[in-house]
């Protein structure tokens, strides 16, 4: 008997969870319903994958922990591996002064990111990847203890079914994931799920990039103030172009004819993008998608799962994607499962896992549902610990335009490199503090 087990889902979080378990078991059968495209293009069952996916730094340094030299691999294929003195940051009505080279972005288009990330997995000489076939069910022993392996359906032929063993299945399939019904199914209580309505709207354009654009900088954020509903984020990708996202929230709709478009970025609270999309030569259809709310499905609140079982990526937890979180959020708990299964074995390994990585989705879920809130439209708790956090990044923003110490210290929490408590860090909140009050820089903190 080989140990086998089984990832249903090939999207970033599935192959970073099947690097985790290629060390681990024996086998790796990665599942997925789509037949990856040869080449960088995008796919069916990742519709977002046309808009904006950028690594933030965390997810990068996550990604490169489980697949060393990732980020050479994605330099080879043409993508833009961009550290913080390149970025245009523009967020609490100024510009983000972030300097530190070793904060860095990915900038690719998704496809790109996925195809490279796939290829190196595919690579592994435990992993196998099951293309065109559908989760429909699992299997598992007759008291419903145990999944024992999953049930399969063919995209080409539905009529065509089979059946795979694992000693271990785990769900990647995204946000649309079954396992809420399959855990009903089968007699357990299907995690709750906690949702934000955001209303948010993409809509996304390739143009031709000139390197001496804006300064020779190769990513802007615009990001959307409370009051307003329009914001942006333009990043330089793989063959000298700039993927271009304008985003609405609260049911704004950026246009997707061109001239609509660039009126749509000339009204933003910064003209950058405006700057990059006047004029410029589109090389691509417009793309749309709508994300209307956050979606967190509460697996750590389960007493009880089926051994063997576990759920990461969307399929647990999906963000508002302005704060481009998702994918490092995925990775870090692809790199918790491995943890768990090391210090544990499968037999509680769903709820272990969801415990083990509720910090990373925590912080996560707070950081951007943080932000969404200061929006006074939108509806949610606003509990206390809300409002302080609130009130004191009303004090880090203004800094952070002007110290770069504070700026690489707020980028490090937003690009979930570090947890948000780095910001109560005594050093930090003395810059704060004195730079609220017009002393920037303390001679104390500077030495
Ligand atoms: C518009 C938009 C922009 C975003 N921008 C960013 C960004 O800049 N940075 C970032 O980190 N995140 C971003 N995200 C979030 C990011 O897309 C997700 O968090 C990330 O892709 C999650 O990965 P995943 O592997 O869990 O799911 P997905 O990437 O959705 O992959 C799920 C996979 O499962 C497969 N599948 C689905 N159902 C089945 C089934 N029944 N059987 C077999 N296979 C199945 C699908 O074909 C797909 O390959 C964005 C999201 C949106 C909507």
């Amino acid at each position: 008997m080989t140990r086998h087990a089984v990832v249903l889902g090939a999207g970033i979080a599935g192959l970073a969870a099947a690097t985790t378990l290629a060390a681990r078991h024996d086998r790796v059968t990665v599942v997925d319903r789509d037949t990856a495209p040869t080449g960088p293009t995008a796919r069916d069952g990742v519709p977002q994958g046309r808009h904006i996916h950028l690594l933030v730094p965390g997810g990068l340094q996550r990604l490169e922990s489980l697949l060393p030299d990732i980020a050479d691999d994605l330099a080879a294929a043409g993508a833009g591996i961009i550290p913080a003195p390149e970025w245009r940051f523009h967020m609490g009505g100024g510009r983000v002064a972030a300097r530190d080279p070793s904060l860095r972005i990915t900038g690719a288009t998704r496809p790109l990111l996925e195809q490279v990330v796939r290829d190196r997995v595919r690579a592994l000489e435990r992993v196998d990847l099951l293309q065109g076939w559908s989760a429909r069910d699992l299997v598992t022993t007759d008291d419903r203890a145990t999944v024992t392996g999953v049930r399969l359906q063919s995209e080409a032929d539905p009529a065509q079914e089979r059946h795979l063993d694992a000693d271990l299945v785990v769900d990647a399939t995204g946000r649309g994931s079954a396992a809420p019904r399959w855990l009903a199914d089968l007699g357990y209580t299907p995690p709750t799920e906690e949702r934000l309505s955001v209303g948010v709207h993409y809509t996304t354009r390739l143009f031709d990039r000139d390197p001496a654009d804006l300064g020779g900088a190769r990513n802007v954020l615009v990001d959307i103030p409370p009051g307003q509903r329009r914001g942006g984020v333009a990043l330089a990708v793989e063959g000298d172009r700039w993927l271009v996202t304008l985003m609405g929230m609260l049911g704004e709709r950026p246009p997707a004819d061109l001239e609509g478009f660039a009126a749509y970025a000339g009204s933003l609270w910064v003209d950058d993008l405006h700057r990059i999309v006047d004029g410029a030569t589109p090389v691509s259809e417009p793309a749309r998608h709508a994300f209307p709310a956050f979606a967190w499905n509460r697996y750590d609140r389960l007493d009880r799962m089926p051994g063997s079982f576990a759920v990461l990526g969307d399929a647990v937890c999906s963000f508002d994607p302005r704060f481009g979180q998702g994918m490092a959020v995925g990775i870090a708990e692809a790199i918790a499962l491995g943890e768990v299964l090391d210090a544990h074995g499968p037999a509680t390994v769903g709820p272990r896992l969801a415990e083990a990585s509720l910090p990373v989705v925590q912080d996560a879920w707070d950081l951007s549902s943080g932000a969404v809130l200061a929006h006074p439209e939108v509806e949610g708790p606003r509990p206390l610990a809300w409002k302080a956090t609130t009130a004191y990044l009303q004090h880090v923003l203004p800094v952070a335009h002007r110290d770069p110490e504070v700026a690489d210290a707020l980028i490090r929490v937003i690009g979930l490199v570090d947890r948000p408590q780095a910001l109560m860090h005594p050093r930090t909140m003395w810059r704060v503090l004195s730079g609220s009050l017009g002393r920037d820089a303390a001679p104390s903190a500077a030495a």
